[in-house]
């Protein structure tokens, strides 16, 4: 993965390179950055041979302690234990919560997820029992007011770019298949400490409450969410979550929104945002994120935002109309871009409790079903090799980092460039609405992590928004209005006429 990530940068370089290829400085400039990469790409990591094997934990063989303990059995502790599972590995997945349980959540799941739910089988039965949404009517609406919304599903193919999937059947889903891979899963256990024996080398778990039983196990996960209380108890985290999102439910029937999914950016909540997205019975799911970078926007003000938000902005409050039935606000943390260490001695930290949420979207599920099957297959490693010290444990941290953080990084940079410029959503938005459905679908890989960020740098999309972006700036200097500016205000106005009209009619 890292070097795909390495050769996307050259193929970047290279493609500049070659538009810009007669400028001599420009040349040596991407030559130089260039050899760089190469460089990097050449670079070799420290094998797992070269660590001394420390136990010998044969798979299969009869033994009191577990392979692996998982405290947290949401999408990131139930895929890691689904995959271990599957590789004949001894697990324990405990949940605090009785299953099926619901978690605050936007219900998006990326299509890297659905790839997942497809492996494990279980996919098809939450679209077949009316579960889980495809979502093919989507797109945004950017701070100046101009919006998109377009169809996906014949572009996208066989895996949908996303699916709306309530927490409530989707947690149950992942939680049940690892179950059935042979996960020894046990529901209403709270984990409230544990403590490493070194002389045994083993995990002791204990759980909330005076209950009196306890676990062992040779290595300790901890998947227990954004708040990552174990890991900070242990000391391995050390700072609070930085942002956190908003939910309500609206029921189906009270609202007037017609698309699957759309998202909401309010220029002056940059660079947070707000979103709709729509379930199978057409109930409907409104968040609001608050994203890091804006100093006048913080976690406090997020209760101020998800209800103006809903009342003032002029897409949102429309989309529910005034008899929305729209359930009270649930509130939980997001915890972005990568914790600077996710390990200890035999002990890691998967999906949000590693910061596994991605900084600019703030979604995290597909991260932590993918970041949870980084790590079987790390770990299934590890345990083969019979050492799972620190030293061991801190190249799962370079994997996973491989993986999400080159595009952790630019997601910072381009969350700080939104929130500085929102001229650049409105001429990204002008772009797709000239450039159509296929424009669209590229644009959701990259907000999506289907495809890294950095290939917002590739010609196509430069020059493509950067004309956008010069167009929309000569408008202004000039005075004018863009005409889909103008569009967009005056279908809002023909729509209000249009429903005023109605009202009237049937008093
Ligand atoms: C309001 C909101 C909206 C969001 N919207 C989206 C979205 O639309 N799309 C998206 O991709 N991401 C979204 N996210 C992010 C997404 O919810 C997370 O990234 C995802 O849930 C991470 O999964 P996880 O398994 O790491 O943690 P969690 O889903 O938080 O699961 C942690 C599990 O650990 C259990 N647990 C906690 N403590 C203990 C303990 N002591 N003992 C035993 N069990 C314990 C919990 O009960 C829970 O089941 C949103 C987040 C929020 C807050």
């Amino acid at each position: 993965m890292e070097v795909i990530i390495k050769l996307q940068y050259i193929a970047i370089i290279t493609h500049w390179t070659l538009v810009f290829g007669p400028i001599v400085f420009i040349k040596i400039l991407m030559l130089a950055a260039l050899a760089y990469f190469a460089y990097i790409v050449l670079a070799t990591k420290r094998p797992m041979a070269s660590l001394p094997k420390m136990f010998q934990d044969e798979k299969g063989a009869k033994k009191a302690h577990y392979d692996v303990a998982i405290v947290g059995a949401g999408p990131a502790g139930s895929t890691l234990a689904y995959y271990l599972a599957k590789s004949g590995r001894k697990v324990l997945l405990l949940e605090k919560k009785k299953f099926p349980r619901d978690k605050y959540c936007g219900d998006a799941v990326c299509k890297t997820a659905v790839e997942i739910l497809m492996d494990m089988g279980i996919y098809e039965d939450l679209i077949n029992q009316k579960k889980a949404h495809v979502a093919d009517s989507g797109g945004l609406v950017s701070p100046g007011g101009l919006s998109y919304i377009g169809e996906s599903l014949e572009i996208m193919g066989d895996v949908p770019a996303a699916i709306a999937c309530k927490r409530l059947h989707l947690d149950n889903a992942i939680a049940m298949a690892a179950k059935k891979a042979g996960a020894d899963l046990k529901e209403n256990s709270s984990v409230s400490a544990a403590t490493l024996d070194k002389s045994t080398g083993l995990w002791t778990l204990f759980l909330e409450g005076g209950v009196q039983q306890t676990y062992q196990a040779r290595v300790l996960a901890c998947c227990d969410g954004a708040p990552s209380a174990l890991a900070t108890k242990l000391g391995i985290v050390r700072t609070p979550p930085q942002g956190s999102c908003s939910r309500a439910y609206v029921e189906p029937g009270t609202h007037k929104f017609k698309a699957d999914g759309v998202v909401i950016y309010n220029k002056d909540m940059l660079p947070g945002y707000s979103a709709l997205f729509r379930h199978p019975n057409d109930e409907l799911n409104y968040c609001v994120y608050i994203i890091p970078g804006n100093p006048q926007v913080g976690n406090d003000d997020l209760p101020y935002w998800h209800d103006n938000i809903m009342k003032n902005d002029p897409y949102v409050s429309r989309a529910l109309g005034d008899k929305a039935k729209v359930e009270r606000m649930k509130v939980a943390s997001l915890r972005f871009g990568g914790v600077p260490r996710s390990y200890g001695n035999q002990v890691i930290l998967v999906g949000d409790s590693a910061g596994m949420i991605d900084p600019m979207t703030g979604e995290g599920i597909h991260l932590a079903m993918d970041g949870g099957r980084l790590a079987a297959g790390f770990l299934e490693e590890v345990l083969t090799h019979g050492n799972v010290s620190r030293e061991a444990m801190e190249m799962y941290h370079e994997r996973w980092m491989d993986k999400f953080g080159n595009d952790f990084a630019w997601s910072s940079r381009i969350s700080y460039l939104q929130y500085k410029f929102p001229i650049l959503i409105d001429a990204a938005t002008a772009a797709i609405q000239r450039k159509g459905d296929a424009f669209m679908a590229k644009w959701a890989d990259i907000m999506t992590g289907r495809v890294p960020k950095v290939n917002l740098l590739l010609p196509d999309f430069v020059i493509v928004v950067g004309y956008e972006l010069a167009a929309i700036q000569f408008r202004r200097l000039h005075g004018f209005a863009s005409e889909r500016l103008r569009g967009f205000a005056s279908r809002l106005k023909s729509e209000e006429e249009e429903e005023e009209n109605a009202k009237q009619k049937e008093e």
